[in-house]
């Protein structure tokens, strides 16, 4: 009998020890120094007791104090190696997770401003010398068949891995919309889809030679028409052909921020066997609907849920995660109100659901 029962109780100590949801928070990283340092007070009072276990952090070529590329010319400033040395060891002492993101790519400028690597190295431009004060496109892109693309972006990740000794490394690559552009000598006349694998393929092996996991969003991956997404939150100019020709063992961030009654792509990264990590934003009832979604559709690699915020600073963040819940939004409050609220709400949520933490 107490055999038995010492069997009972060590198959349920098994049993309760399953893989960790992972719970996110993705933040851009804040240029100005003494904003950053205000994410140690996020991470204590707001990530760590709503269940958090992860933080991404997105740096453009602008916002850290690069030594290995001198060209580069940072805007902002933004923190160095002994910020970044300090605020991961705070987190990995509360059980958090940070996770360094540098935009490969796309996303290389914002309206008018074009990012430092390109105003470094223009020849690196996906559309050189196109699209004068970027007018008419999106966001601009680096060059994907150039070695040269290569050979600083590695630099900058190694910089950003080292810095924040980190295990995982996410590479952006979302809205990638100027690719294999007629204007590109190197890409014209190409395949999307091959282009965007060999960019994939390039960074991944990159990382594997850091013993770095690699995590990129996953628009660019999914079928634009087929799925019914769109063009944002899919692809439709042709880069998801790649989806077929990339590691297994890339974690997906699968981003959608509206509210549908399924989310096909939840099933086609974990049928080709990717670990899918759900990423949602500001909208109480699509975040329902997804995670929703994503708890009918767990199977071996489903990871949890990212909250994405896409402003606020960590201040305003936190106020919204710690508000009383009869609290109601403040005058003139943006998005960072309802990101904090639903982090408030649904985090906890998570990260006590057994449906998710990826078990492969
Ligand atoms: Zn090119």
């Amino acid at each position: 009998m107490l055999s038995a029962l010492m069997t009972l109780a060590s198959s349920a100590l098994v049993a309760a020890d399953p893989p960790r949801p992972w719970v996110g928070l993705h933040l851009l990283a804040p240029g100005d120094p003494t904003v950053f340092a205000q994410i140690k007070d996020l991470v204590d009072k707001g990530l760590k007791p709503l269940g958090f276990n992860t933080l991404i952090l997105e740096f453009s070529s602008d916002n850290f104090q690069y030594q290995s590329v001198p060209e580069l010319k940072p805007f902002v400033g933004g923190i160095g190696r002994k910020e970044a040395r300090d605020l991961a060891a705070f987190c990995r002492r509360r059980g958090i997770r940070l996770i360094p993101q540098l935009n490969c790519v796309g996303h290389q400028s914002w309206a008018q401003t074009t990012f430092g690597l390109l105003r470094a190295f223009p020849e690196l431009d996906e559309t050189p010398g196109q699209f004068p004060n970027n007018e008419g496109i999106y966001c601009r892109s680096w060059c994907t068949s150039n070695p040269k693309s290569y050979e600083i972006v590695f630099k900058l990740i190694d910089e950003l891995l080292e810095a924040f000794q980190a295990e995982a490394f996410h590479v952006g690559m979302d809205e990638v919309f100027l690719i294999g552009h007629e204007s590109c000598p190197r890409c014209r006349g190409k395949d999307p889809g091959e282009l965007f694998a060999n960019a994939v393929n390039r960074l991944h092996a990159h990382l594997k030679s850091r013993k770095a996991t690699m995590l990129m969003w996953g628009d660019r991956l999914l079928d634009g028409r087929a799925t019914g997404y769109g063009e944002w939150e899919a692809a439709t100019n042709g880069t998801h052909t790649a989806i077929d020709r990339i590691p297994k063992d890339i974690v997906v961030c699968d981003w959608h921020y509206e509210t549908r009654q399924s989310y096909p792509s939840l099933e086609i990264f974990q049928q080709k066997g990717f670990r899918v990590w759900p990423s949602g934003w500001r909208n109480e009832a699509a975040t329902e609907a997804f995670l929703e979604d994503s708890r009918r559709k767990t199977s071996p690699g489903m990871m949890g849920h990212l909250f994405t915020t896409w402003g606020g600073t960590p201040e305003q963040l936190l106020a919204a995660m710690t508000a009383p819940d009869s609290a109601s939004k403040p005058s003139g409050a943006g998005d960072w109100w309802s990101v904090g609220r639903l982090a408030r709400k649904f985090a906890p949520i998570v990260a006590k659901d057994p449906a998710f933490g990826a078990k492969r």
